[in-house]
């Protein structure tokens, strides 16, 4: 019973999720297609749509990547993989993210860290993790990277490799921090969604790093910023 309502939940999330933008385009259509327009304003309209379905794109991508984890999590070939170099390919990805936000990005450490994944997955969930930071910093603020090995964690209830991420951006509420990786689950639909904000990110992130039988945690302060650590066996 607990799967059919799990099915039942999803479909609709996901209908809700998709009925928005496309409600957004035929909006814009349908405006358009009312009167004779000059040509500025029908790319006006173009430009919308485009970004419209530019969402739509990156939900499906979202989704179709949850569920490619799913079928696939279990036959997903582990090796040894150099954490360290995952890292720095994640963070450089994330530069071009920032386009044009000033916040100082900065790799405090970054020790030879090994580990069994799968790289492509665990880049994502670390590239998932630098784009909320850049997102939810304002301009001036600072983003932080840490990575050790296990024997220099200096986390007293865990010995194992662990990636640090830690802003100084707008945090999270107390009463949102158990819901965050909840699949659709925003902390304020208004103050992601012009960043295109889907609220899967996250449950991106969870899904990756329990494949991996990793532990993530977060502690945040509204207003202070927010550090996710992620704990690998
Ligand atoms: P989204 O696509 O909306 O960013 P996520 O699943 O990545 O979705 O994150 C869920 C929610 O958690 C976000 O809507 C945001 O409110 C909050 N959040 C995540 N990371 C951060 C962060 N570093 N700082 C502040 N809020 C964050």
């Amino acid at each position: 019973e607990s799967s059919f309502n799990e099915i039942r939940q999803f479909s609709g999330d996901v209908s809700h999720e998709l009925k928005t933008p496309l409600t957004v385009i035929r909006g814009e259509i349908e405006i358009a297609l009312r009167g004779k327009r000059d040509a500025e304003e029908y790319r006006r309209t173009l430009e919308s749509v485009l970004e419209e379905a530019g969402k739509l794109t990156n939900i499906i991508e979202d989704l179709l990547l949850l569920s490619r984890i799913d079928t696939l999590g279990r036959s997903i070939t582990m090796r040894e993989v150099e954490l360290d170099s995952v890292v720095m390919a994640a963070y450089e990805d994330s530069m071009t993210f920032l386009s044009g936000k000033k916040l100082n990005i900065s790799i405090r450490r970054l020790d030879e860290t090994r580990v069994t994944g799968e790289p492509g997955l665990l880049k994502r969930a670390f590239v998932n993790l630098l784009h909320n930071a850049i997102k939810y910093t304002p301009d001036g603020g600072s983003v932080e990277i840490e990575l050790f090995p296990g024997d220099a964690a200096g986390e007293a209830e865990h010995k194992g490799p662990c990636f640090k991420i830690r802003d100084s951006g707008i945090g999270i509420p107390q009463r949102h921090l158990s819901y965050i990786f909840n699949r659709f689950y925003r902390v304020s639909t208004s103050r992601s969604s012009k960043d295109g904000g889907k609220g899967l990110g996250l449950t991106i992130v969870k899904r990756i790093l329990d494949l991996h039988g990793a532990r993530i945690r977060v502690e945040s302060r509204k207003g202070q910023g927010t550090v996710f650590y992620v704990f690998f066996p």
